[in-house]
């Protein structure tokens, strides 16, 4: 557990830069951004006067560990992605796979485009992946996730093998993932199924009627042909997999598509890989927390339960999860938040930690007596109206004992050239309604530049205010 310096002070009443004195005097050298621990907090604290409560738990710990229990493992629906080349027919398959359903003549169908989608086949269930393309695959798996358990790689047999198709079997033989080739479009005139046969082999895809091992199927998506048989071998390979969760613990999953949607709020489909999934659950996904307020299924169908291997839609996040990342249930809402919370701070003094610790000449420097200090500032801003008015604003701030000199007053993003400027002159970058480009952050934290971001004059205004605070005598 930590606190930042700034906070501490917040929660004391106590000035960040009286808070930065004590700490030098502990030996510890901080800026306001700085998080410091529970114990240093705890002591300075009680110098101040106050008592602090350890809560005495990463708050990561209320995300349950998963239970590995053989005995309550069942059967689940395999997770299927369908991957290929732009134009080889991936949406059409689906679509086709879709109308395949046995069960749509009871329950209407699946109607909704939720993302996924589940179908039942005389084998059994099997759960599409609603996202053609390989974009969501590849995020997942970017980020350690391995959601899907089969890869139909469509390859169009008047096309071949194209560089998507290549691409995609990359990533799913990366993944380790087993392939399953539907040769589509053979009702076409020019199509040409041994051909495409032939070139897979050259990715080590040799097919079983040659004596290799990946199941390669004809199929056309338009006259449905090869898609009950297609389904069949889906069903089949998922057996050899043998799918197994435990439906008896907190839900736990991946988002696969979010949205905000007018009058329902944030919309996340996830597919849920461990436990059930429950009306009323407390769910933290990334910064974004709630109770499950309700689930639709991609019929249309509100569900009150979602068994591992399924997919739904969840109402009732605080904010729009990130596709791919991992949701969870916790024991309450109260967890939820905190959890959520957390990961908030965390990411934001990721940002702001790019701050580099003043060292103790510094401090020194800036605290040598006589001559007035100043704080040197950049100001980048999305108008040029805005950059004047922050820039006066701040300019306003400029007292006997600390002035501020406005270096440069610019319209556009954070670019490497401000960093380099802030940090020939020691200045700090005020940005408004703007945000630094791609690896800028990365380079100001190398530079140890401060880059604040605002989108409210005020909030700019006092958060220089500080900094000007900061360069003040610290008496030791
Ligand atoms: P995607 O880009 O991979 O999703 O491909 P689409 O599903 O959008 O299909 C691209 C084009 O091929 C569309 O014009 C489809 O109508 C057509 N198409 C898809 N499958 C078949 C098929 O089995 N036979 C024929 N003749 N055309 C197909």
């Amino acid at each position: 557990e930590s606190i930042s310096v700034s906070e501490l002070s917040q929660s004391m009443g106590v000035k960040a830069s009286d808070l930065i004195r004590k700490l030098m005097q502990l030996g510890t050298m901080a800026t306001i951004n700085q998080l410091i621990d529970a114990d240093t907090a705890a002591l300075l604290a009680t110098d101040f006067g106050f008592t602090v409560e350890k809560k005495g738990f990463e708050v990561e710990e209320f995300i349950p560990e998963v239970e590995v229990d053989e005995s309550k493992l069942v059967n689940r629906p395999p997770v299927v992605t369908v991957m290929g080349h732009v134009d080889h027919g991936k949406t059409s398959l689906l679509d086709a796979i879709r109308q395949a359903d046995v069960a749509a003549g009871e329950a209407g169908g699946i109607t909704q485009h939720i993302g996924a989608y589940s179908v039942q086949t005389p084998k059994g269930p099997i759960t599409f992946l609603d996202t053609p393309g390989h974009e969501a695959f590849t995020a997942m798996r970017e980020r350690g996730a391995k959601v899907t358990d089969l890869v139909v790689l469509v390859v169009a047999a008047d096309d071949g093998v194209m560089p998507q198709t290549a691409e995609a079997i990359k990533h799913a033989q990366a993944a380790g993932v087993t392939i399953l080739v539907a040769i589509n479009k053979i009702d076409k005139p020019g199509a040409t199924p041994e051909r495409v046969m032939q070139q897979l082999t050259e990715y080590k895809l040799v097919p079983e009627q040659w004596g290799g091992e990946t199941i390669m199927l004809p199929v056309s998506a338009r006259t449905k042909q090869g898609v009950p048989e297609l389904l069949e071998y889906i069903a089949l390979q998922a057996e050899v997999l043998d799918l197994k969760s435990n439906p008896e613990t907190l839900a736990a999953g991946h988002v696969i598509e979010a949205k905000l949607e007018k009058g329902r709020g944030p919309v996340a489909t996830v597919l849920v890989e461990e436990g059930t999934l429950r009306v009323g659950d407390a769910i933290v996904t990334g910064i974004h927390y709630g109770r499950v307020r309700a689930m639709m299924n991609e019929r249309g169908e509100q569900v009150k339960e979602v068994p591992p291997g399924y997919p739904v839609e969840v109402l009732g996040l605080s904010g729009v999860p990130v596709a791919g990342d991992e949701f969870n249930i916790v024991e309450d809402e109260k967890a939820a938040k905190e959890v959520a919370a957390h990961r908030a701070e965390k990411a934001r003094q990721k940002e702001l930690g790019s701050v580099k610790r003043a060292t103790l000449e510094d401090l020194f420097a800036k605290s040598k007596p006589g001559g007035q200090k100043e704080l040197n500032v950049v100001v980048k801003a999305d108008v040029q109206g805005s950059a004047e008015a922050v820039s006066q604003a701040l300019q306003k701030l400029a007292g006997k004992k600390v002035g501020v000199k406005i270096l440069t007053s610019a319209v556009g993003a954070i670019t490497e050239s401000d960093v380099l400027t802030a940090a020939a002159g020691k200045a700090v970058i005020v940005g408004f309604n703007t945000k630094p480009e791609t690896k800028v952050e990365q380079i100001a934290s190398q530079q140890g530049v401060k880059i604040l971001q605002f989108s409210i004059i005020y909030e700019a205004v006092d958060a220089i205010r500080t900094e000007m605070e900061d360069l003040l005598e610290p008496i030791i």
